[in-house]
C-alpha cells in the first residue's frame, strides 16, 4: 500500500547537529533532494520561516524540519498514562483543526527530529534505572506524532528496539500516520504499545487536512496487530453531535470488518472538548472552521492550570459512555476500553 510521505519545503540544521551520524546523513540526503538547507542557532528559536498571517505562518512551519540536538537532560512527567515523556521529535506535518498541540507549540509549530537519540536513551536508562524493579512508562508522542520522520531517521525503530532490551519498561506510541513498513519486523518483545488515532472518515477529511485516510489507518492497525505488537484504537475526538450513534455504530463495524482484535487490544475514548484559547487559535488558523465550538451547548469545567473547558453536557457524555461501552464489548470481546473521557 502506498503511504502518505512527509517531504519538506525546507530543512534548517543547528550547526553542531552536523557534528553527528544522523546529522550528516540527513543534510546529505536532503541536499541530494534539491530541497532547501538552511542554518539555524536554535531549534528552540527558528527565524525566517515565511507567512504574514497566522495562517500562512501555521502551513508553512508544518511544511519545515529542524534537524538540532537535544540539549536538555531532563524528561517532561506525562501523568496518568506515563510516567515520562520520551522527546524523539516535536510537532507533526499533519493539520488537524484540533490538534491537542495547537495551544503548546505557538503558531510556527516547524517539525524538530533529534540526532543525539543515543543520548536521549542514555537517560531513559537513568529513569529506569532509578525505578527499577518497577516498570517505568514512557509515552513517545506527547509532543509529536513520530511517525512521518521516521522513513528519514529510524529513531522510532531504533528506541522499539532499546525498550524491546528493557526488562522494566514500556513505552507507547499514538498515530495517524502510516510510514510503518520499517517497524513490523523488529525485536519489539511487546514492550510497546501502538495506538492509532481514528475518527469518522467524514471528519477526517473535513477536520484532519495532510493526514491518511481512515482506511490507510485501519490497515496500518492490521499491519501492527499482525507483527504482534500490543495495539489499539483512539477515537478522538468524538462529536456528539445529531446523529452520532449510528455514524460511531458504523465506524466500530468498519473497525470490525478490517482489523482481527487480539487480546487486550486497546480502545482509548475521548469526546470533543475545547478551551477560550484553543478556540481562539483555531479561528485564527481556519477561520471559515465548521467545528462545533458553540459555548452555550457546553459544560464548562475548571481546569487544573486556570484553563477552563467546555465539554459536552453530562447526561450527552453519559449516554456515550454507555454506548461505546455495549457495543465494543459486544463487537469485540476481547478487547478493553482503556479510559472514556
Ligand atoms: S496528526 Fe496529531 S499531532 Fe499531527 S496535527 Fe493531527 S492531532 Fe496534531
Amino acid at each position: 500500500m502506498s503511504r502518505f510521505m512527509f517531504i519538506p519545503k525546507r530543512v534548517y540544521f543547528e550547526p553542531e547537529a552536523l557534528k553527528y551520524p544522523l546529522g550528516q546523513k540527513l543534510h546529505s540526503y536532503f541536499s541530494s533532494q534539491n530541497i532547501p538547507i538552511l542554518q539555524t542557532t536554535s531549534h528552540n528559536r527558528v527565524t525566517g520561516i515565511p507567512g504574514s498571517t497566522p495562517a500562512e505562518g501555521y502551513r508553512e512551519a508544518k511544511d519545515t524540519l529542524v534537524v538540532g540536538v537535544r540539549k536538555s537532560k531532563d524528561f517532561q512527567t506525562c501523568k496518568p498514562s506515563a510516567h515520562y515523556q520520551l522527546p524523539i521529535a516535536t510537532s507533526c506535518p499533519g493539520k488537524c483543526e484540533y490538534c491537542y498541540l495547537q495551544t503548546t507549540l505557538g503558531k510556527k509549530p516547524y517539525l524538530r527530529v533529534y540526532v543525539n537519540l543515543d543520548d536521549i536513551l542514555k537517560q531513559a536508562e537513568r529513569y529506569i534505572e532509578e525505578r527499577k524493579p518497577d516498570i517505568t512508562m514512557f509515552e513517545g508522542s506527547a509532543t509529536s506524532d513520530p511517525i512521518p520522520v521516521e522513513p528519514y531517521t529510524h529513531s522510532m525503530a531504533k528506541t522499539i528496539e532499546f525498550f524491546g532490551r528493557q526488562e522494566y519498561a514500556r513505552i507507547s506510541f499514538v498515530s495517524k500516520f502510516t510510514n510503518i513498513d520499517s517497524l513490523l519486523d523488529l525485536e519489539h518483545n511487546k514492550h510497546t504499545h501502538m495506538r492509532f488515532s481514528i475518527n469518522l472518515p467524514d471528519f477526517i477529511r473535513k477536520y484532519e487536512h495532510s493526514t491518511p485516510s481512515l482506511e490507510e489507518r485501519l490497515q496500518a492497525t492490521r499491519e501492527i496487530v499482525e507483527a504482534g505488537y500490543p495495539s489499539g484504537l483512539m477515537i478522538a475526538p468524538i462529536f456528539l453531535e445529531t446523529g452520532w450513534q449510528e455514524d460511531y455504530g458504523s465506524l466500530l463495524r468498519t473497525i470490525k470488518e478490517t482489523v482481527p482484535v487480539p487480546d487486550g487490544f486497546t480502545f482509548e475514548l475521548i469526546t470533543h472538548r475545547f478551551t477560550a484559547r484553543a478556540k481562539k487559535n483555531i479561528l485564527d488558523i481556519y477561520p471559515g472552521t465548521e467545528l462545533p465550538m458553540e459555548e452555550s451547548t457546553r459544560r464548562f469545567k475548571f481546569g487544573q492550570f486556570g484553563y477552563g473547558k467546555y465539554l459536552y453536557p453530562k447526561e450527552v457524555t453519559d449516554e456515550a459512555k454507555n454506548f461505546f461501552e455495549k457495543e465494543i464489548s459486544d463487537l469485540f470481546p476481547k478487547a478493553k476500553i482503556k479510559y472514556f473521557v
